[in-house]
């Protein structure tokens, strides 16, 4: 009771949280499916809203190039391979994968951590990009109209930021009043039917093996009969009949034995996720008992783990111990160079640092821990023009890179030079969506005192642009 108490208040309050970043017009509401356009802008709201305001969202640089990188190896097998993903974590212990509107994956690091094989954890990713693919989430919002679809984002966020309760859905069911957010909150038989059969078409094609898709659905099955009323997230939202895994099972039975190695970087991330759980000290024990009794899949894993572990703990030299342990091992990785990296710069040994970043970054010239962190130790080693230019030659490639706009406005700010550090941080907010901070960053670069006549008409030009998208924005949000 105190539970669906607790969900009705959040549906109050994470309502006019989303409503107010502007809800899409869907325009015409007609019988037809939600459009791709219309469906992504969907997606956007809601994935602003995890990005700013969910706590559990895991703002870690490695982990998500990590699951874009399966992704992509995923995706480029689908027939839709042009087709725009992206994944991201939840540190969440129940095993739960979602697909939100306009591809937008979300993975709880729970369902990480159970995968017991790389090709088990790419099953689950290709069965939820088969519900984008086949537009199950357009033709089941499509159906709505505009009022229920605000309901529906109003749901979707709600069940986002309570999804470990396990009375979610039936509140959330409490809380909407519309007819069918049921149909909305799981979905048809039918659909996870063809996301089981599509997912595991996508997963052979990729290479993967495909028995990692119902192995891994079977354990999750007798994991929720273990705990009966308190099933895995995942089951709960995809219902897992004795038919859906005797299907799965038919098709596997098809397809061709394949031993299929992991990727190192599976084995590190999954050390990284277990490294942030508990305290630090609980985290080096975890690691180092895994050690001492050669209890892990991977050595160079569970050395890493251990090597963030102690970084956690303020154990720098430890740290460093177990980075000679890898490079003895032969683990080559990015995410072992940042920890070596990160290791030094903790020291106050920033030419050390940046000696070893400017010898990683040609062996992962586009990897974007490395890039930050060079940036980062650049300015902690007062260098600011360099890290401004770094940042700047960087954004030339990847104007949209909301995370270099932010240390590029570092950089100006270490500078000295206010326009331009507003400048930078108005693109910051922009690409963020937070488009009333970005027009008031602008407005302060307006007023600044340094900056020439190009520089000023330039922070005029853009100024004129974010307003009028702004007032698009109003313009379009739904009445309610
Ligand atoms: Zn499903």
């Amino acid at each position: 009771m105190e539970m669906k108490l607790r969900v009705l208040l959040l549906l109050a309050c994470l309502a006019p949280t989303v409503l107010a970043e502007g809800l899409p017009d869907l325009g015409e509401a007609s019988s037809a499916d939600l459009s791709p356009q219309m469906e992504r802008r969907v997606g956007e709201t809601i994935m602003r809203d995890i990005r700013l305001r969910e706590p559990s969202y895991i703002d870690d640089v490695e982990v998500a190039a990590y699951l874009n990188a399966l992704g992509a190896r995923l995706s480029a097998a689908t027939p839709e391979a042009a087709r725009n993903f992206e994944f991201f974590a939840l540190r969440d212990a129940t095993l739960n994968a979602f697909a939100l509107p306009g591809g937008y994956i979300g993975v709880h690091s729970g369902l990480i951590l159970a995968a017991q094989t790389e090709s088990e954890l790419a099953g689950v990713l290709s069965h939820e990009m088969a519900h984008v693919t086949q537009k199950h989430l357009a033709r089941l919002m499509g159906k709505q109209n505009q009022a229920q679809v605000a309901q529906w984002l109003a749901v979707a966020v709600a069940v986002l930021a309570a999804r470990s309760s396990p009375d979610v859905s039936q509140a959330a069911i409490v809380a909407g009043t519309a007819a069918g957010v049921q149909t909305m909150l799981n979905y048809s038989r039918d659909f996870e039917r063809e996301a089981d059969r599509i997912g595991i078409q996508t997963l052979e094609r990729a290479g993967f093996d495909v028995r990692g898709m119902a192995s891994f659905f079977e354990r999750m099955q007798k994991f929720g009969r273990l705990y009966e009323n308190n099933a895995p997230g995942y089951l709960r939202t995809h219902p897992l009949t004795v038919e859906r895994i005797g299907d799965m099972e038919n098709r596997i039975l098809q397809a061709n034995y394949r031993q299929v190695a992991d990727t190192v970087d599976f084995q590190l991330v999954r050390a990284k996720l277990r490294a942030g759980l508990g305290t630090p000290q609980e985290a080096v024990t975890e690691f180092e008992s895994q050690l001492k009794d050669r209890k892990y899949l991977s050595e160079a894993a569970a050395r890493y783990g251990l090597g963030l572990a102690h970084m956690r703990a303020r154990q720098y030299p430890a740290a460093e111990r177990e980075v000679a342990e890898l490079r003895r091992l032969k683990t080559s990785s990015p995410m072992v160079d940042t920890l070596a990296t990160d290791a030094r710069k903790a020291q106050g040994d920033f030419a050390a640092a940046l000696k070893l970043y400017r010898e990683a970054r040609l062996r992962y010239p586009r990897n974007k821990a490395l890039l930050y962190g060079q940036i980062d130790a650049l300015l902690a080693d007062r260098q600011p023009q360099e890290a401004l230019k770094t940042a700047t030659a960087e954004l030339q490639l990847t104007p949209s890179d909301a995370a270099l706009h932010g240390l590029q406005a570092k950089s100006y700010s270490a500078l000295g030079k206010h326009l331009q550090q507003h400048r930078a941080q108005a693109e910051l907010y922009a690409l963020q969506g937070q488009l009333v901070a970005a027009i008031q960053q602008l407005e302060l670069a307006q007023k600044s005192a340094d900056g020439d006549y190009f520089e000023h008409s330039q922070v005029d030009a853009r100024l004129r642009e974010l307003r009028l998208r702004h007032a698009e924005e109003m313009r379009q949000k739904l009445p309610l």
